[in-house]
């Protein structure tokens, strides 16, 4: 019988043996400069994650995980896209990791080696940046039009059309979109982009 999501990676997703792949330990140190292998286990982090209950590899195991060289596992898992970036993890950690720097570079990672396991993933990914970049903010509109166009085609933006207006009607969603810091946010991407 499969273990339950909340507890962790699955019995039946974990490999028969665990070879240690340092070079995706460096990996992901060269990238963000966190010191992962100072995590002692102590669970503050998954304890802390409003949303580790919807993961399948629970925090504190993702830092095992990078530590053992899980680079599948990992990259191909599901937290990395569930994980809302909050940061709780981050100020629980008594070693001072970084994990929502962790997480979001795991995602980048995932990304760019084409591992996710998620199809619209990468989809939402690209809406939501492109919706940062291009307003300083999240045009929640915006941007759930883009992801449903390239997710679902036009059919489904016709679909979403109709929940859209009558949600629009209520006042729960604006259609012009707000913008906010847009030339420092540029900045700060350019900057990303920069470091690679
Ligand atoms: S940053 Fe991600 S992993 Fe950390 S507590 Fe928030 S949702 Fe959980
Ligand atoms: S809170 Fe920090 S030390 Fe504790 S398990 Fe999480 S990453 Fe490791």
């Amino acid at each position: 019988m499969q273990q339950r999501k909340r507890t962790g990676m699955t019995v039946s997703s974990l490999p028969d043996t665990i070879v240690p792949d340092p070079a995706f330990r460096r990996q992901v140190r060269d990238l963000n400069g966190e010191k992962v292998t100072a995590c002692f286990q102590c669970e503050k982090c998954t304890n802390g994650c409003p949303v580790a209950f919807s993961m399948d590899i629970v925090p504190h195991k993702v830092m095992r995980s990078v530590i053992l060289g899980l680079r599948d596992q990992v990259l191909k898992s599901e937290t990395i896209w569930v994980c809302a970036s909050c940061e709780t993890c981050t100020t629980r950690c008594p070693n001072g990791i970084d994990i929502a720097h962790v997480m979001d570079t795991l995602r980048q990672i995932s990304l760019r080696e084409g591992k996710t396991a998620q199809d619209n993933a990468p989809v939402f990914h690209s809406a939501f940046l492109s919706s940062v970049r291009g307003r300083g903010r999240v045009a929640e509109t915006e941007m759930v039009a883009r992801y449903t166009l390239k997710s679902q085609g036009l059919g489904g933006l016709l679909k979403q059309a109709g929940m859209g207006l009558a949600m629009f009607k209520r006042g729960k969603i604006k259609i012009l979109p707000r913008f906010h810091s847009v030339s420092q946010v540029k900045k700060i991407f350019r900057g990303a982009e920069q470091k690679g």
